[in-house]
Order: structure tokens, then C-alpha cells, then sequence
């Protein structure tokens, strides 16, 4: 069967993703055998592809984590803002409380 590397350039990703019909992989094994030219395009999908989906991956987690950093901070420092202003309810009604108590019993 003669097929024209136009066609086995347009099944190629799907004969790398090993998505296509056995029938389309034999013919493209069968067409990759003898045209170099089809066999280097496998060749870069099977490299340049998978290294920038990784590099993307590491840099996306990288966004994750410092977005997740910054995230901390902030519940940190609400958290915080929320215990100082407990405190200081508390106190000033401590401090309502002692003067009231203060006043009858004195
Ligand atoms: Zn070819």
C-alpha cells in the first residue's frame, strides 16, 4: 500500500497517543519502516512535546505553591487580627465588668 506522508502526518499524534485503530498503527509502522522523514517526526513528538508538558507542570506547581504560601499568609495574618481584636473585646469588657462591680461594691 502506497500511502502519501501527508496522511501519516496527520495520524501520527494519534499513532504516538496509541489512539488510533490497530489497522491505521499497522499501516503507519508499515509506512514508518521505510520513510525516515515520517520517522523523525515521530521522533520530535516523542521528545519535544513531553519535556515542555513537564517544564509546564513544574512551573505551574511552583505557581501553586507560592500562591498557597501567600494564601497562608493571609489566613495568618486575618487570623491573628481576629485574636487581637477578641482580646480586646474581652478586655475592655473585663475592664466594663470590673469598673461596674467596682462601683457597687465600693
Ligand atoms: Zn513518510
Amino acid at each position: 500500500m502506497n500511502i502519501s506522508c501527508d496522511i501519516i502526518k496527520d495520524l501520527l499524534p494519534l499513532y504516538h497517543d496509541e489512539v488510533c485503530s490497530d489497522d491505521s498503527k499497522a499501516m503507519i509502522a508499515e509506512h514508518l519502516s521505510h520513510c525516515e522523514n515520517c520517522r523523525h517526526e515521530l521522533a520530535a513528538m516523542d521528545t519535544f512535546p513531553i519535556i515542555s508538558q513537564k517544564e509546564q507542570n513544574i512551573t505551574e506547581a511552583h505557581e501553586i505553591k507560592q500562591l498557597s504560601k501567600r494564601w497562608k499568609k493571609g489566613m495568618i495574618k486575618s487570623a491573628l487580627n481576629g485574636v487581637v481584636f477578641t482580646l480586646l473585646t474581652v478586655a475592655a469588657f473585663l475592664l466594663a465588668v470590673y469598673c461596674f462591680v467596682g462601683f457597687h461594691l465600693g
